[in-house]
């Protein structure tokens, strides 16, 4: 019922900084209530390593749990590093630690996924999946999305073709039901890519220098060409466009620079490492990588083209 993601570009971060993070994000949110707790963080190496925790009960469980786990290197730092965390309302399965999100799509933790809402066609697509020889771990509907995340990738000679965003988009259109997700994979390393329909999520982003743009072109499909509306901030205001790419913030020099993004489901649990947010549309997908943030749409040129704002809370 509650989800807080954490992404730090060219910004060191220890490990126990990071878990405080994820951890901290979720004891904002539990006022919304939940039955228990779960998070993923990078491993020690690159690749298939995801390391999860999970827990029944409250935040404290887990993060006591979290810190009592031998071989953790607390200490260990990350100039790039992508954490998820979720409080889960359980819908569909029972309050149990294997129920707990982050939900996998293996036991190498390819692809890993965290969800508030329900999917409601989920025993249609797990028992195509089971007939694929996907082995399912829970109870739940969301896991579904972890092993659907992989089967579509898989399928596409190895995934090498897809970008985190398309094969996102290709998981969306087959799932029915209200969601806002976060997904996190080893073979996106450093990426993270959030989506929602019928559910809240936000992104607040926090950078050491000021950005050129604090405005994100959404994703406009081959189509009719769109008028571009007034941007706040003032950089390119002129006439109709059409484009296939959203836009990525820049810094003045162009260069990419030290930023750190936090994503949930609501600002309280933003608000305390910044004030700038945006907030995503239904069918909106959040691709962050290289530490840049894209809007994309699932369904590019469907008429909703306006341009997500940073907005400031007060
Ligand atoms: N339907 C999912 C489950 O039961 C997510 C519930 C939630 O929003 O916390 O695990």
């Amino acid at each position: 019922c509650g989800i807080f993601g954490y992404l730090n570009f060219l910004v060191e971060k220890d490990r126990k900084e990071i878990l405080n993070y994820l951890l901290t994000g979720l004891s904002r949110l539990e006022y919304r209530g939940y039955d228990s707790a779960g998070i993923a963080i990078d491993g020690d190496t690159e690749g298939c390593d995801a390391l999860l925790f999970k827990e029944v009960g409250k935040v404290a469980a887990l993060r006591k749990k979290i810190f009592a786990t031998e071989g953790l290197d607390q200490g260990k730092t990350f100039l790039a590093h992508t954490g998820m965390a979720h409080t889960r309302w359980a819908t569909h399965g029972q309050p149990s630690v294997i129920n707990c999100h982050p939900h996998r799509s293996d036991p190498k933790n390819e692809f890993l996924v965290v969800h508030n809402g329900i999917i409601t066609n989920y025993k249609e697509l797990r028992l195509v999946l089971e007939k694929k020889g996907y082995k399912f771990e829970s109870d739940t509907d969301t896991e579904c999305i972890a092993k659907l995340a992989k089967y579509i990738f898989d399928s596409q000679k190895g995934g090498s073709q897809l970008t985190f965003t398309s094969l996102t988009k290709a998981v969306i259109k087959e799932l029915e039901g209200a969601f806002a997700i976060l997904l996190k994979s080893s073979h996106y390393p450093h990426e993270i890519v959030a989506a929602r329909k019928g559910s809240p999520l936000l992104i607040g982003v926090k950078t050491q220098k000021k950005l050129k743009v604090d405005f994100v072109d959404v994703e406009f499909g081959p189509g009719p060409e769109t008028d571009k509306t007034e941007l706040e901030g003032g950089a390119d205001t002129s006439g109709k466009m059409k484009r296939t790419q959203s836009r990525a913030f820049l810094t003045e020099d162009g260069l990419p620079q030290a930023i750190e993004y936090f994503l949930a489901s609501d600002p309280s649990a933003i608000v305390e490492h910044t004030k700038r947010v945006m907030y995503l549309e239904d069918d909106d997908i959040a691709h962050i990588s290289a530490g840049e943030l894209h809007i994309h749409r699932v369904k590019p040129g469907d008429g909703l083209t306006s341009i997500r704002t940073i907005q400031t809370l007060e």
